[in-house]
C-alpha cells in the first residue's frame, strides 16, 4: 500500500477558504471505503455473473423482475450494514464551513445524509425508498406474501426501488438544481466518479465553462482529469479529510 502522505496544494487551500460557493459531485468511489462496492468491483460473489448495466435497466425489470428485485435486496442489505466513512464526514464539515454549498451525488446508498450532509441532491434516487412501478408513488408498506417483487397495495403493480435506471430520465428538478449549482460554483469537486454516466458526467464541464476551479479526487484517471485544475490522486476517505483539515485547521 502506498503510504506517501497526500500533498494538498497551498493555492487550492487558499481558494477553498475564500470561496463563496462550492459544489461537489460524488460517485460510487466515495462509498467504496464504507464497503459498498462500485459497479466495477461489484461483480463479486453471488452476483459475479451479472453485469450491473444489464440489471439496472427498465428492460431487465420487464424481462426478469424477480432477479432485479433480488439484486436490489442484496444491495440494500449491504448499504444497511455500511457506515459513512471519513470522506463523507469531511463533506459534512465542508458544508458547515462554505458560505454556499451543494452536494450532488450519483450514489443511491443514502450515506451522505446518514453522515449529516443536509443540502444533498440525490440525482439517481435512493435504494432505501420503494415506489410502485406503475403509479411511481412512494410505497412505505406492503404485504410480504413471498412474491418477488411484492405488489403495490393500491394498484397491484410490481414494486421497485426508487432509483434512476440506465436509460431513464433523471428527476427534472434535481437535475436543474445540480446544473445551477455547477454553474454558480467557484470550486467544483469531482470525487470518486468515473464520469461516464450522463448527464451527471457533464456537470464538471458545465462548472468549468462557467469559471469554476475544477478539482478531481480519484484513484484513477477519468475523462475529467484533463480538464481539472487540481488532481488529487488517492482514496477520498484520506484526501477529503486532509483537504478540509488543511483549509480549516481545527483550532481556527
Ligand atoms: P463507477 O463505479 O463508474 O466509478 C467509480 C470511480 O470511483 C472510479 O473512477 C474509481 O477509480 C473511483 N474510486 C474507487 N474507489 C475510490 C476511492 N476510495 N476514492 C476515490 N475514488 C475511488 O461509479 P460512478 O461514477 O458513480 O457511476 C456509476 C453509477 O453507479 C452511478 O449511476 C451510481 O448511481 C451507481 N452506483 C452507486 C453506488 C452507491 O450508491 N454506492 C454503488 C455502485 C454504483
Amino acid at each position: 500500500m502506498d503510504t506517501t502522505p497526500i500533498r494538498i496544494p497551498a493555492e487550492l487551500v487558499a481558494k477553498l477558504r475564500q470561496a463563496e460557493s462550492v459544489a461537489v459531485l460524488t460517485g460510487a468511489g466515495i462509498s467504496a471505503e464504507s464497503g459498498v462496492p462500485t459497479f466495477r468491483d461489484a461483480q463479486t460473489g453471488l452476483w459475479a455473473r451479472y453485469n450491473p448495466e444489464e440489471l439496472a435497466t427498465p428492460e431487465a425489470f420487464q424481462r426478469n423482475p424477480r432477479l432485479v428485485w433480488e439484486w436490489y435486496e442484496w444491495r440494500r442489505q449491504l448499504v444497511s450494514q455500511a457506515e459513512p466513512n471519513p470522506g463523507h464526514l469531511a463533506l459534512v464539515e465542508m458544508e458547515r464551513r462554505a458560505p454556499r454549498f451543494t452536494l450532488i451525488t450519483q450514489n443511491v446508498d443514502g450515506l451522505h445524509r446518514r453522515a449529516g450532509s443536509r443540502r444533498v441532491i440525490e440525482l439517481h434516487g435512493n435504494i432505501v425508498r420503494t415506489i410502485c412501478s406503475r403509479e411511481r408513488l412512494v410505497v412505505e408498506q406492503w404485504e410480504e406474501t413471498g412474491e418477488k417483487p411484492p405488489r403495490c397495495p393500491r394498484c397491484g403493480g410490481f414494486l421497485r426501488p426508487d432509483v434512476v435506471w440506465f436509460g431513464e430520465m433523471l428527476p427534472a428538478h434535481a437535475l436543474q438544481a445540480a446544473i445551477e449549482a455547477a454553474r454558480e460554483a467557484q470550486i467544483f469537486f469531482s470525487v470518486g466518479t468515473s464520469a461516464v454516466v450522463q448527464p451527471a458526467a457533464s456537470l464538471p464541464f458545465e462548472a468549468v465553462r462557467h469559471g469554476a476551479t475544477l478539482v478531481e479526487i480519484n484513484l484513477e484517471e477519468t475523462p475529467v482529469t484533463p480538464m481539472a485544475h487540481y488532481v488529487l490522486r488517492g482514496p477520498a476517505g484520506v484526501v477529503l479529510p486532509a483537504l478540509v483539515e488543511a483549509t480549516w485547521p481545527p483550532d481556527v
